[in-house]
Formats: C-alpha cells, structure tokens, sequence
C-alpha cells in the first residue's frame, strides 16, 4: 500500500507542484516527491517488525524530509497511525480506522485547520471518516479503501471552491479559488495508491 502511494505521488508530482505554485511557493510536489522516496525505502526495508513499527518508522522517516509543512503533517499522519494496539500480521477493518482515525487526530493537533479551510485536512478528514463508517458496516478494508478514496477524491475536488485559511496560501486568499488544494491533492494520491496497493499485496480481496 505504501509503496503504491509512492508510486501515485511519483507520477503525479508535478501536478502538486503545479498547484502549490498557485496557491503557494511551488514547493510541494518536490517535498512530496522526497517523502515517496522514504515510502518506498521503507517499504523495501521492512521486514518482520510489527505493524505499528512500520507505521512508525515510515512516519518519522517522512518526517524528517527536508522541505514544506506538509512532509510534517503526513510524517506525523503515518506515525500517529502506528500509535494504536494492532495484530502482528493480519489487520482487521476495525484496527485500519482506529489506525487511521489515531494518524487524523495527531495531524489534528499539529494542523489547526479544519475541513472548509483549503487544506489536506479537507481530504484526509471524509477519507478516514469514510473508513471508520465502513468498518461500522462491516465492510472488507478493500471495500473501505474504495469508498476512502472516493471521499478523499472529492474531498481534494471540492477545494476548488474554496478561499485558502492555512499555510502559505492564506496570504493569497481570493486567488486560491477555482484550484483544487495541492495537499488535499496528495491525500487523494496517497488513498488511490493505498488501494491499487491492497489490490497487488493480497491474493484475495478479503481483509475484514
Ligand atoms: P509549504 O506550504 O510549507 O510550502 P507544501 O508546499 O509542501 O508546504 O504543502 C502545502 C500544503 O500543505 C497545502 O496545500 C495544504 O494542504 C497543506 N498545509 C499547509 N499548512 C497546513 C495546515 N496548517 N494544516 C493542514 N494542511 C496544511
Ligand atoms: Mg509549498
């Protein structure tokens, strides 16, 4: 899954960056492109550790990429993630939203932005919640990437409309509107990817 959304951010990136030059310093889709790079580096190098030592590890390695604020609000996504109790092998639908809904509320705190100020915030919130709602239904996690990266879709789309409050977009208000949001671009990423990936990693499309 991760290595999936690396791959998603790689062929996107200049998109993002394209997007951030509108609405910010043209930065972003460099920055992500780094933070793909400690994704699949990672991911190559994971081997028997935990679940959560992975979510960990794969957190703070972004991180530490040198660039924007987004490489530290995703580090501190990914690593929040890792901060739930989760099976050593197998994750059950139910963990994969604890997990995600852990990853939100660390992003959370760091962030201050809610869903209506133009950020990745606008995206990642209707993802994970749309996790959490198809675990209640008891649907398979394959079943709950789909609908996760159909919000995450529209959440990014729906940025389009709006005037930016946070980050370096704030200051250009007004001129951010009719552009969808680069990080809540990259969360779109990210989601697709995560379910391309569930998709290669498993013979069955089980997991519930
Ligand atoms: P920078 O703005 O420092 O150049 P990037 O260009 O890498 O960082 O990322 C810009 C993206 O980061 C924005 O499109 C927005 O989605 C996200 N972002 C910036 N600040 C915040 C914040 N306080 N909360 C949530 N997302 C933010
Ligand atoms: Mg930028």
């Amino acid at each position: 899954m991760f290595a999936q959304a690396a791959a998603c951010i790689r062929s996107e990136h200049q998109r993002l960056t394209e997007l951030d030059s509108i609405g910010g310093d043209g930065d972003h889709g460099i920055t992500m492109l780094r933070a793909a790079e400690q994704m699949e580096d990672r991911t190559d190098a994971a081997g028997t550790e935990s679940l959560t030592g992975f979510l960990k590890a794969v957190g703070w390695r972004v991180l530490g990429v040198d660039g924007g604020a987004s490489s530290g609000l995703f580090g501190t996504f990914f690593a929040g993630m890792g901060e739930v109790e989760l099976g050593e092998d197998a994750m059950a639908c139910h963990e994969f939203a604890l997990a995600l809904q852990a990853g939100l509320r660390a992003v959370s705190r760091q962030s201050k932005a809610r869903p209506g100020d133009k950020t990745m915030m606008d995206a990642l919130t209707p993802a994970v919640d749309a996790v959490s709602a198809a675990s209640g239904a008891g649907k398979t996690i394959a079943e709950a990437l789909d609908d996760a990266a159909c919000a995450a879709s529209l959440g990014a789309e729906s940025t389009r409309d709006m005037v930016a409050r946070y980050g370096r977009a704030r200051s250009l208000g007004e001129r951010t509107r009719g552009y969808p949001d680069a990080g809540a671009t990259s969360v779109a990423l990210i989601f697709k990817g995560f379910r391309e990936g569930l998709g290669k990693g498993r013979a069955s499309d089980g997991g519930s």
